[in-house]
Order: C-alpha cells, then sequence, then structure tokens
C-alpha cells in the first residue's frame, strides 16, 4: 500500500517537474506528502516569477490580527512590522488591553488600524443586544482612552454577527476572506504555505498575535506577498474601495 501511494507521489512529482523545470525531484525525495505539497507550491511561486521584476502591482491586501494585545509577542511583531514598513489592522479585546496600555499606543503611533473585537471573547449574536453592545462599547471607550480616537471598525469574535447588532452599533464590522487558521495549526511554515495559496488581490488576511508561530508567519508572508508586488494597507482601506 505504501509502494502504491510513492508511486503515485512520484508521477505527481515527475508531472509537476515536467511543467516546471528541475529542482523538484531533489526537494520532493526529502519526504514524501509533504514535498508533493511544496512541489504545488513551488509550482505556484515558479508562475508568479514569471511575471517578472517589471511587473506592476499584484494588489492590496489587508493583514489583520485579532485578540490582542498579547504581552509576549505583539510587541515582536510591531518591530518586524515597523522593520518591514507594513501598516497592518489589530481587533482588539478590552480584557487584554488592560497592563498592555504602551502597546496599544504605540501600534495608533506607528499608523496601525485599531478597531474592538469586544472586552472578553465571547459570541456576540448568543448575548442579549444591550450587553453584546455595551461590551463593545467599553472596549471602544477603552482604545480611546488611550489612543484619542474612537476605533470605527469592529470584528465580531468567530464572525458571528446578525441583523440587531449591525442595525445598533455604530461601529463598522469587517470580517476577512483568507483564514490562515493561525490558532490551529502553530506551524509558520504551513500558516505561511495556505496563507499565500489562498491570497489574492483585496484578501483580508486574518490572523492572530497571541502565538509566536503565527508572528513568523505573519513575517514571510509579507516577505513573500512584498516580493510578488504585493501592498499592504489597513482594513479600511480595502472597504472603502
Ligand atoms: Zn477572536
Amino acid at each position: 500500500m505504501k509502494f502504491r501511494r510513492q508511486q503515485a507521489l512520484l508521477v505527481l512529482i515527475l508531472t509537476a517537474d515536467i511543467f516546471l523545470g528541475g529542482g523538484l525531484i531533489r526537494m520532493a525525495a526529502e519526504s514524501g506528502e509533504r514535498a508533493a505539497v511544496s512541489a504545488v507550491f513551488a509550482g505556484k511561486e515558479a508562475e508568479d516569477r514569471r511575471g517578472g521584476p517589471e511587473q506592476e502591482s499584484a494588489g492590496t491586501v489587508a493583514l489583520t490580527f485579532d485578540d490582542g494585545p498579547n504581552e509576549r509577542y505583539t510587541e515582536a511583531l510591531l518591530d518586524g512590522l515597523e522593520k518591514r514598513g507594513v501598516k497592518a489592522s489589530f481587533f482588539l479585546l478590552g480584557d487584554c488591553i488592560r497592563g498592555n496600555e504602551a502597546t496599544v499606543k504605540r501600534m495608533d503611533a506607528e499608523g496601525h488600524l485599531i478597531g474592538v473585537h469586544g472586552m472578553s471573547h465571547v459570541d456576540l449574536t448568543g448575548e442579549d443586544v444591550e450587553t453584546a453592545l455595551g461590551q463593545l462599547r467599553q472596549a471602544r471607550e477603552m482604545i480611546a482612552q488611550i489612543t484619542g480616537k474612537r476605533p470605527e471598525y469592529m470584528r465580531p469574535p468567530y464572525g458571528n454577527w446578525n441583523g440587531a447588532l449591525a442595525e445598533r452599533t455604530e461601529m463598522e464590522p469587517v470580517f476577512w476572506s483568507v483564514d490562515t487558521l493561525d490558532w490551529k495549526l502553530r506551524d509558520a511554515e504551513a500558516i505561511t504555505e495556505r496563507t499565500l495559496h489562498c491570497v489574492e488581490d483585496g484578501s483580508v488576511i486574518l490572523m492572530h498575535d497571541g502565538f509566536e508561530t503565527s508572528v513568523e508567519a505573519a513575517f514571510a508572508i509579507i516577505d513573500n506577498l512584498l516580493a510578488d508586488g504585493y501592498t499592504f494597507v489597513t482594513a479600511d482601506e480595502l472597504m472603502i474601495d
């Protein structure tokens, strides 16, 4: 059984090699299934590079980070974003802001978009409307106290939202189009590959700054997409377009 699978894999790799040129067989030989996945991504990258250096812009994307600020990882993320000249969007939890006010201040000072994710991480559609709105308002005021700006955007936890909340909140909900599953994968390479495979012009990428692997993946995603000619903007800029 195992032998047959490897044979099938070899056929796949050889087929890929015919289209893409050398180099893949060695990579494929390193580790079975994983190599096949890599070959697919290598294919995508090779294809992208055919655009050549004259290619102007591949598109515009927004990186968004939920559930922070995180006292262990957010500062490191901000350092890397600053180094790369990339602005991101952060949807913060009121309960995580306490004690991390300086980080929130820095996000704002460095041009990132700050939005609301709630006070604690609850499904807002499971609360009565007044309670849910009260939590959003409270987190919004906490941020306003620190930055002097009242956030205009929010992201509902789990993406759960409804008409009653939409009608009553003063903030604009921001969803996403690429779910990196970073919280689940906890593997920078896997997160990066998955994301690069799904990204297109206008993508809103969902990540979480509470994991070292997410921060690492975010830098790899940025470096790859910048090299491919993408521009990073904050989520509000994509929504206006
Ligand atoms: Zn969340």
